[in-house]
């Protein structure tokens, strides 16, 4: 990836769930500075009020895909954080890492190459490396590029 000006280190914020009030409160921030930032959507709530237990987030509206896409054009980034926000374990992380890959990139139509795992960090061993076989098989071209921690 380039980054603006040829710069080889660049700062960058993450939005967790990407609630759609970021538009209204911190977007203006980012053009003044000219500095895009970074969503981590969780891939079952595009563009519907969040609704996850034990969210302080639970209500809030979260962007839509076209909102995501605008944001892309800016130069935002995008990652996957999980398909509910719940905590990884080997029974879940099936769904919770490969599927919510592909729902991501169904719902938004764009590539998403970095996952954000969610709620903390003993899930992080079981989304880098999700138990069952066929979460292997699919993982070779599903799972995301990179892991970073919520
Ligand atoms: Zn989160």
């Amino acid at each position: 990836m380039a980054w603006k000006d040829g710069k080889r280190w660049v700062y960058s914020i993450t939005y967790d769930e990407g609630c759609e009030a970021l538009l209204d409160h911190a977007l203006a921030v980012h053009h003044e500075f000219a500095l895009p930032g970074h969503v981590a959507l969780v891939a079952s709530r595009i563009g519907v009020p969040r609704d996850v237990p034990g969210s302080s987030y639970d209500g809030m509206m979260i962007l839509s895909s076209e909102q995501i896409h605008m944001l892309c054009a800016e130069g935002w980034g995008v990652s996957c954080h999980g398909m509910t926000h719940v905590r990884t374990t080997p029974e879940n992380a099936d769904h919770e890492v490969v599927a919510s890959h592909r729902v991501l990139e169904a719902a938004l139509e764009l590539p998403v190459t970095m996952f954000c795992v969610s709620s903390n960090n003993e899930s992080y061993a079981h989304c880098e490396s999700p138990p069952t076989s066929s979460a292997r098989q699919r993982n070779a071209t599903a799972r995301p590029d990179h892991l970073i921690t919520d």
